[in-house]
């Protein structure tokens, strides 16, 4: 008995395929991120809950994924190697899947994030040398200090600039120091979805844009939303997820069947980090099923029973562009 509202009955992987009503989350995290479970335990919870596919996208960090694995393995559930990557768009944040990362593929996302760290550190270090230059004393070792092993960002430089006595109070340290226009301000350095998008494909994997709905808001909508992503090379979008309200959902799913894209669904598990959230699930406690995502099952190689694979449904691997 599941959990959640599954539309059917699951049974174990067979020779024919993944069962189509068989109940898969592809995207859940682990403590190798900012999940609660233990990477290794996951395919065991999974297994518990009926869970036949199940995709690890911890932030940031392929880590977890051999770990991942062998519990998958242990539990008889297909695995998915994936990592979730940070971008903007639009001045919306955006998350990217990249799902199905071979061992060498692992090696890239791996390039690909220790060249973001440096790009970090690059900032970091050229405001430091920028608050030199208006003569004030901040230095990297304090700023790291305030940071406390996170990632360094503005507020700790706010903290310092208080700490040492330039500001007030911290509204005034951004005000003043911190803030676009300002002579100490350096724009961060983030990788843009472009460079993202393309260090997943060179990674062998595809690109899933993540929750679509963090692209609305100010006004923009999902459509509006899904239009700026489909001017980039994603090949799929994640219609089922605890944040896509219903309505989001439909609209993404007509968006990917016009733009012949590929649909993803997960629930985005952290454990007991993010409350409310259950394995399987997505809004409304509706279990995502198989034949929902069955054509990214496909292409990851594990097709679903009675949908085409890959190979049987016109040849060479689509990339969807534009
Ligand atoms: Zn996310
Ligand atoms: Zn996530």
């Amino acid at each position: 008995m599941s959990h959640c509202a599954s539309l059917g009955k699951q049974s174990p992987p067979g020779g024919h395929g993944l069962p189509e009503a068989a109940l898969v989350d592809l995207h859940v995290h682990s403590t190798a991120s900012d999940g609660t479970d233990a990477p290794e335990v996951l395919g065991g919870l999974a297994a518990a809950q009926g869970i036949a596919a199940l995709a690890l996208c911890d932030h940031d960090t392929v880590d977890g994924l051999e770990r991942f694995e062998a519990g998958c393995r242990d539990a008889g559930v297909i695995a998915i190697p994936s990592v979730e990557l940070s971008t903007s768009l639009g001045g919306h944040q955006l998350h990217v899947l990249a799902m199905g990362l071979t061992g060498e593929g692992r090696g890239h996302v791996r390039e690909f994030l220790e060249g973001m760290r440096r790009r970090r550190h690059e900032r970091n270090v050229e405001m430091v040398e920028r608050f030199r230059q208006q003569g004030m004393n901040v230095d990297l070792e304090a700023v790291s200090r305030l940071a406390g092993g996170q990632v360094i960002a503005r507020p700790h430089f706010a903290r310092l600039l208080l700490e040492r006595g330039y500001v007030k109070d911290l509204q005034e340290a951004f005000a003043r120091w911190l803030t676009p226009g300002c002579p100490t301000y350096v724009p961060k350095r983030k990788a843009t979805p472009e460079e993202v998008v393309t260090a997943i494909h060179e990674a062998g994997a595809l690109a899933i844009a993540a929750h679509p709905n963090s692209l609305t808001g100010e006004g923009h909508d999902i459509l509006h939303g899904l239009e700026e992503l489909g001017k980039l090379p994603f090949d799929g979008v994640e219609a089922f997820h605890p944040n896509m309200k219903p309505e989001w959902t439909r609209v993404a799913l007509g968006f990917a069947r016009r733009r012949n894209l590929l649909v993803s669904g997960g629930s985005d598990y952290h454990g007991t980090f993010k409350e409310g959230i259950r394995l399987g699930c997505a809004a409304g406690g509706k279990g995502i099923v198989a034949r929902e995502v069955a054509e990214l099952l496909g292409r990851l190689g594990h097709p679903v029973a009675g949908y085409p694979s890959p190979d049987h449904a016109g040849g060479a691997p689509r990339i969807c562009r534009g």
